[in-house]
């Protein structure tokens, strides 16, 4: 039976991120993932991921430090965005973020998943790890059991002082272990396609508060086979009915009430891809770890995508569990202990309760139609975009800066 300091279960985005850092700071680590690691190579030209993220500075310098940024850089598919704007569709109430009052060229990117994940499994491809694919978890010893023993469905049976649930909102991991969770369904689903608009998108990302739901159009870059088009990528977060009946609606009538609740800011919506419908559920696990087993990104915590911030809470999570595991290792500390584990939890644990309970008072202060609430929210917006410092503070809660963040999620040096 292998015996590894670590196995992480799952290789999307955080999963991913973490095995890099945990390799490069010099763990025997194996990868297990369900599917199989994406490459680029296998993509063809014209096929989008539907699933877009908009990345913060801070996940933007982890990525940089685990060598993924530049093949990323190199796949021309990033878009920067330089402005941010909210409106609230049932009045005046309107925000507007931009870089340029950050002094800084962009407050973040907004990429296709799957450019962040094939550039994490390309980074992975020549590091010493040992990767089972196409096989899942089927079953987990106990805590009271040293080392953690795992059962994949392949038959094999490996060990590690520390397991890892890197395997997203449904983590059998999770299950495995019996780590309760706090969980509601929000009352929306998510509708996302990418779509084709008249005009250029400014670099901006777009956010519309309407009365029965939140609208995004996220820029992105154009594709190779159309320089010249202009597109972005929608989040349309709205009752399930609501977000079915447009799925089903014919593409033109699709993009005509697209363009509608817009408001036509981009002018009319010229044509969509496939739309999916996502159902938006809030989940915090209540404690993220055991002895000896660990939860990091959606396997901890997920929350509604009207900020986008859920794998950027994930990517802060392996930057701060990196650096737990390095400090112990250092110290001469069992990896495996609560006390060692504990560290990563209250890095973590506070700041993403504080971020989900942000989202959630969003998600309730915009879902409310009283006139009362509304004529706040309206004020309330308008008073914010004239405050500066409170602006500041909500401009860099979404870049994910600050004094405090764990080294992989500061800023390379440079020399
Ligand atoms: C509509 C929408 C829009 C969003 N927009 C944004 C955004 O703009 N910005 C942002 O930061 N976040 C956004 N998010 C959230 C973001 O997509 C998630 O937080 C992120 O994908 C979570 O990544 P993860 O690696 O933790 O989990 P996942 O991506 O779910 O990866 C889990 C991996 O584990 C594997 N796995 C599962 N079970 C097993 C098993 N038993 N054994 C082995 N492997 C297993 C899976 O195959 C998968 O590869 C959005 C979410 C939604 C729904």
């Amino acid at each position: 039976m292998s015996h590894f300091d670590i196995i992480v279960v799952g290789a999307g985005m955080v999963g991913a991120s973490l095995t890099c850092g945990l390799v490069d700071a010099g763990f025997k680590v194996a990868l297990v993932e369900a599917g199989q690691l994406d490459c680029a190579c296998d993509w063809p030209q014209n096929e989008v991921d539907p699933r877009v993220s908009a990345l913060s500075l801070a996940s933007q310098n982890l990525l940089t430090h685990l060598g993924a940024w530049p093949l990323i850089e190199s796949m021309q598919r990033l878009q920067p965005y330089q402005a941010m704007r909210v409106w609230d569709g049932c009045g005046t109430g309107e925000l507007e973020f931009t870089a340029a009052e950050q002094h800084l060229p962009y407050l973040g990117h907004i990429l296709e998943n799957r450019t962040i994940t094939s550039a994490l499994h390309q980074c992975l491809a020549p590091k010493n790890y040992t990767l089972f694919e196409h096989t899942k978890i089927v079953d987990m010893s106990p805590q009271d059991i040293t080392p953690r023993c795992l059962s994949l469905a392949s038959g094999e049976k490996i060990t590690a002082d520390v397991v890892v649930g890197a395997d997203g909102a449904n983590s059998k991991i999770r299950q495995l272990a019996g780590l309760p969770t706090r969980e509601w369904d929000y009352p929306h689903h998510a509708l996302v396609t990418r779509v084709k608009v008249s005009q250029d998108h400014a670099n901006t990302a777009w956010q519309r508060f309407t009365e029965n739901g939140i609208l995004a159009f996220l820029p992105l870059s154009s594709p190779g086979t159309d320089p010249q088009g202009h597109y972005c990528s929608i989040v349309w977060s709205q009752p399930q009915a609501a977000a079915q009946a447009m799925q089903a609606l014919p593409e033109d009538e699709f993009c005509h009430a697209l363009s509608g609740v817009f408001e036509g800011r981009l002018g009319p919506v010229l044509a969509t891809d496939p739309r999916h419908v996502i159902a938006l559920r809030q989940r915090h696990a209540k404690r993220y770890i055991q002895t000896g087993l660990v939860l990091v990104g959606d396997a901890a915590h997920t929350i509604h995508p009207l900020a986008g911030q859920g794998v950027n809470l994930g990517l802060l999570d392996v930057a701060a569990l990196v650096l737990t595991l390095q400090q112990a290792r250092h110290d001469g500390q069992d990896l495996a202990s609560l006390p060692v584990l504990e560290k990563y939890q209250q890095l973590r644990r506070r700041d993403n309760l504080r971020m989900m309970a942000l989202m959630e008072s969003f998600a309730r202060l915009f879902g409310n139609q009283h006139p009362l609430l509304s004529l706040l929210r309206n004020s309330g917006m308008n008073w914010v975009q004239k405050l500066s410092p409170i602006k500041q503070h909500l401009a860099q809660q979404a870049m994910g800066v600050g004094p405090h963040l764990p080294p992989l999620s500061q800023a390379p040096k440079t020399t």
